[in-house]
């Protein structure tokens, strides 16, 4: 099994971490390390969407 993302072998592979599903008829396989790097990706990603102080304030006003 390939890492969809950076194309090297996925050791231990296992479907509840390294199998992204989209749809019915897309999904994805895609190493530990390439899941670390997105989700460091989507972190900076909502980290400039939503600077810390309108997160707090999100939060406070719940
Ligand atoms: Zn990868």
């Amino acid at each position: 099994m390939k890492c969809k993302l950076c194309d090297k072998e996925i050791n231990n592979y296992n479907p509840s971490f390294n199998h992204l599903k989209l749809d019915e008829s897309h999904s994805a396989d895609i190493c530990q390390e390439c899941v670390d790097k997105f989700s460091k990706w989507l972190g900076s990603i909502y980290a400039k969407l939503f600077p810390t102080s309108a997160l707090k304030k999100r939060y406070e006003k719940r």
